[in-house]
């Protein structure tokens, strides 16, 4: 039995700590895999506190073990690093010094939020058990989670429960949100081509315009999911490329975006009729397509005793009416369902409620002032799971 000595929160100088190191991880976004100065940066912490760690696991990806003073089960936590392809507009002193780079989804936070809970856990290891921290590349692109395990992280850092969490503006600021059962959709790729005639502006009717094509099938598929009720169904467009010339007709034209789903019918759904709208658009043009569609995360599963378990330390710190678990699920994608493998009990990945402009958006700032809570929640739930 140990003794309930360790501090169940981080301290006031490692609260600002973190949000230095949130700061100077701000101003050097990387993205998907190529997180080269971002490793650099945590591995520099990690040998300044004499903290093991493991390489070669997704490129860039990190792994932290940090043992407790005795033997016991193992617990992971998974911290995204990579950052997005926009540029920076917060408009402070720390904007990222990455042209056309930023941390617009916060992931620069959760960064600093898990290295502040692994200085905690290395100062105060009175749990039994071990934690493993995954610093995962390449989160937004939903690759950097299977490449990982592809690497043989599991094989190396077994654990038997791991838990997520995300900043989120669009919630109430001073909450914490999470559900059971599926809480993040599957997300998925679609890559359109549409192959036309090319030739000279001036004779469009010799011709078979792929970006007229195309655009009709883009618009068709808007009507798609309107269709699905009770359901999550999303089909977004977000990429349509087509000629380089303003006097020519180009021979193809290019569509891309995201498909989001629950429940594997729908996709199904969504996938056949797209199927149909290019089809009998491009039989109407004369015109030839291909559609191709790419998984990149299945849905994120909290399972009871972990999601208990993140609801009862959210409680002590959030205090109980902050605590939201009628929460609908989310439909932005997450691949974190990659680090549940068969031989891992459960996983449980929460929401943090925080202030300022949506993620994803040019002028978004991580909000420094949830450091303090959220890392101690991560603390927590370490000597809540783990406390023999
Ligand atoms: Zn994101
Ligand atoms: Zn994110």
């Amino acid at each position: 039995m140990l003794t309930a000595t360790a501090p169940l929160t981080i301290n006031e100088q490692l609260t600002q700590q973190a949000a230095g190191w949130r700061r100077e991880l701000h101003k050097i976004p990387e993205l998907s895999f190529d997180l080269y100065k971002t490793q650099e940066y945590i591995i520099n912490l990690l040998k300044h506190w004499n903290i093991a760690y493991d390489l070669g696991y997704g490129k860039t990806g990190i792994v932290v073990t940090i043992k407790g003073k005795k033997q016991g089960d193992t617990i992971a936590f998974r911290c995204d690093m990579d950052a997005l392809p926009m540029q920076d507009a917060c408009g402070k002193s720390w904007a990222s010094t990455h042209e056309g780079c930023s941390h617009s989804c916060g992931h620069d936070g959760h960064m600093a939020i898990t290295l502040a809970v692994v200085k905690h856990l290395a100062a105060y290891n009175e749990f039994s058990g071990c934690v493993k921290i995954l610093f995962q590349p390449s989160e937004e692109n939903g690759q950097g989670a299977k490449a990982m395990i592809k690497d043989g992280l599991y094989k190396d850092h077994p654990y038997t429960q791991l838990y997520g969490f995300h900043n989120m503006p669009r919630l109430q600021d001073g909450t914490i949100q999470v559900r059971y059962g599926a809480t993040t959709g599957a997300g998925e790729v679609f890559t359109l081509s549409v192959t036309g005639k090319s030739g000279h502006s001036s004779v469009p009717h010799k011709c078979i315009n792929p970006i007229s094509a195309a655009c009709e099938i883009v618009n068709g598929w808007n009507n798609i999911t309107t269709n699905i009720k009770n359901d999550m169904a999303i089909i977004s467009t977000c990429k349509l490329n087509g000629g380089t010339a303003m006097n020519g007709i180009p021979e193809q034209a290019l569509a891309g975006g995201t498909m989001r789903y629950f429940e594997a019918h729908i996709a199904d759904y969504m996938r056949d009729n797209m199927h149909q709208i290019a089809k009998e658009v491009c039989k109407k043009y004369g015109a030839v397509y291909d559609l191709l569609f790419e998984v990149l995360c299945p849905a994120t599963i909290n399972t009871i005793e972990h999601t208990n378990t993140v609801i009862e330390c959210a409680k002590q710190l959030y205090g109980a009416e902050n605590v939201v678990t009628d929460v609908p699920a989310s439909p932005g994608g997450e691949d974190m369902q990659f680090f549940v493998t068969d031989k891992v009990d459960g996983a449980c990945w929460f929401m943090i409620g925080t202030k300022g402009t949506n993620t994803h958006t040019a002028s978004f700032d991580f909000d420094d002032t949830c450091i303090h809570r959220a890392a101690s929640m991560l603390v927590n739930i370490v000597y809540n799971r783990l406390a023999k």
